[in-house]
């Protein structure tokens, strides 16, 4: 008798249950038909991979991802929205895969001693919204941002890219990321620290606790300073700044949450040490060579490069020629790194957009634009477009299905079912590069204005930031 209640509980449960799974299913189809729709008619897309342009096609976007693609017309609902691009190219909206939204300068160790958690938050607010507005609906930050920027921007608080950040550097006693004074003790307490913008990690240990506090904190990959720099205190540009178990420590704490390491390497020994403990994402890789190559591209990693770093104005800022040993450093690392760029033009790997400002948005703004006419100048535009959209979808991927806040759908392309994060240019970036947004020249520049004339059209997850057709 019992048996018998007990069934029929059950029964009377799992039909409650399946009635409400219904109910659900019926109200999720409703919604679904409500999901608002864009269609984009008469443009030539440019899809982040191939080197054409596909004429006069149309694209309809449903919610916040591409619904279909297609050479002939698109039958939509009469409440849809139509833009007629009259030719212009519907692009993938732009990838940093390289920025530091939270740190404005001037200097680091000024941001050390005279910052507040206010000036970060506002300077990240801003830089946020100016990298949308540039066209880059998606950004990596690489270290000094932690989950908060991100929340407010998905959160549709502020306005922002997609948003990958590192949480704090992780950086060795007297490395790239110690922003300390001379007189500092070692484990005392900063700003930096405070806040998990940069941790000092001195051991196994403290790479593992401080990894796992950033994932924590929101981080979506790891940053580790696996090399010296040219205008910090106290490192040279060739330190080798972990040891191999420590760079290690760091790989396992982020595949533990099934993402990645991202590692500021130098020194040829930097970045075949970071590739055999199993980092991804080579950042700058200054010493790069053919034999880098052929080890990146066994084990799928991938570099990031900021061509500023080549420009000859460079040795004539204040923070280089009015500091001795920064200038000594500068000189001697433009002497190594010269074969830069033959070396890559040479032994391809895949390569993402950085442009690493720390500064006012106004300069960053002005950096972004030059580093965006870098890569053409230096790569053409075809490579400099796969850099900045399809290339960028992949690293910013990396990061795996459960810690990618992203990850229903392809960043970079233009797909079916891809996010919906595309620009409308005014002309043929193959052609013509600088309807990216480019600009001429970085000292010296002019202040632009927030948004590039020629990007007419800025869509990010389904929804139009920009639009001046
Ligand atoms: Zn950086």
């Amino acid at each position: 008798m019992k048996k018998v209640v007990l069934t029929s509980t059950l029964a009377l449960m799992t039909s409650m249950a399946l009635a409400n799974e219904q109910a659900v299913t019926e109200q999720t189809t409703a919604e679904q038909a409500l999901l608002p729709q864009t269609v984009f008619k008469n443009v030539d897309i440019f899809n982040g991979t191939e080197n054409k342009l596909y004429e006069n096609h149309h694209v309809l976007i449903e919610g916040n991802k591409i619904k279909s693609i297609s050479g002939d017309e698109i039958t939509v609902r009469d409440d849809a929205l139509i833009i007629d691009g009259k030719g212009k190219t519907l692009t993938p909206g732009f990838i940093e895969n390289h920025a530091h939204l939270m740190l404005m300068g001037p200097s680091l160790p000024a941001m050390e001693s005279g910052k507040t958690w206010e000036d970060f938050a506002i300077h990240g607010s801003r830089m946020a919204q100016m990298y949308l507005m540039q066209g880059f609906t998606t950004v990596r930050d690489a270290g000094g941002a932690n989950g908060g920027l991100r929340r407010a921007i998905d959160a549709g608080e502020i306005i922002g890219p997609r948003y990958y950040p590192s949480g704090a550097f992780l950086s060795t006693r007297g490395g790239h990321a110690d922003f300390a004074n001379y007189s500092a003790p070692v484990g005392q307490e900063s700003n930096f620290t405070r806040l998990n913008m940069a941790q000092e990690v001195d051991s196994v240990g403290d790479v593992k606790k401080y990894a796992r506090n950033n994932f924590r904190m929101g981080a979506t990959q790891l940053k580790y300073m696996q090399s010296g720099g040219v205008v910090s205190a106290f490192d040279p540009w060739q330190l080798l700044a972990g040891s191999p178990e420590e760079l290690s420590a760091a790989v396992a704490v982020a595949e533990s949450y099934g993402s990645y390491v991202m590692a500021h390497s130098y020194r040829k020994e930097a970045i075949l040490g970071a590739l055999d403990a199993g980092v991804m994402s080579i950042e700058h890789g200054f010493s790069f060579d053919c034999e880098i190559a052929e080890v990146m591209n066994d084990k799928g990693a991938y570099i990031t490069t900021n061509l500023t770093a080549f420009d000859p104005g460079l040795m004539d800022i204040p923070a280089i020629k009015n500091v001795p040993s920064s200038y000594r450093k500068a000189q001697s690392a433009t002497e190594s790194f010269k074969n830069y760029i033959p070396n890559m033009k040479k032994c391809p790997v895949k390569r993402g957009f950085q442009t690493d400002c720390v500064g006012s948005v106004d300069a960053c703004n002005i950096q972004i634009a030059y580093e965006k006419k870098l890569n053409n100048d230096f790569f053409g535009p075809y490579e400099s477009l796969k850099t900045l959209t399809s290339i960028g979808g992949e690293i910013a991927t990396l990061t795996g299905d459960f810690t990618n806040p992203y990850p229903e759908a392809k960043l970079g392309v233009i797909e079916v079912g891809a996010y919906a994060d595309v620009l409308l240019l005014d002309g043929n970036p193959l052609q013509d590069f600088s309807v990216v947004g480019t600009g001429d020249k970085w000292f010296g520049a002019e202040k632009r204005v927030d948004s590039p004339e020629t990007i007419q059209l800025i869509m990010k997850d389904g929804v139009i930031y920009k639009n001046t057709l």
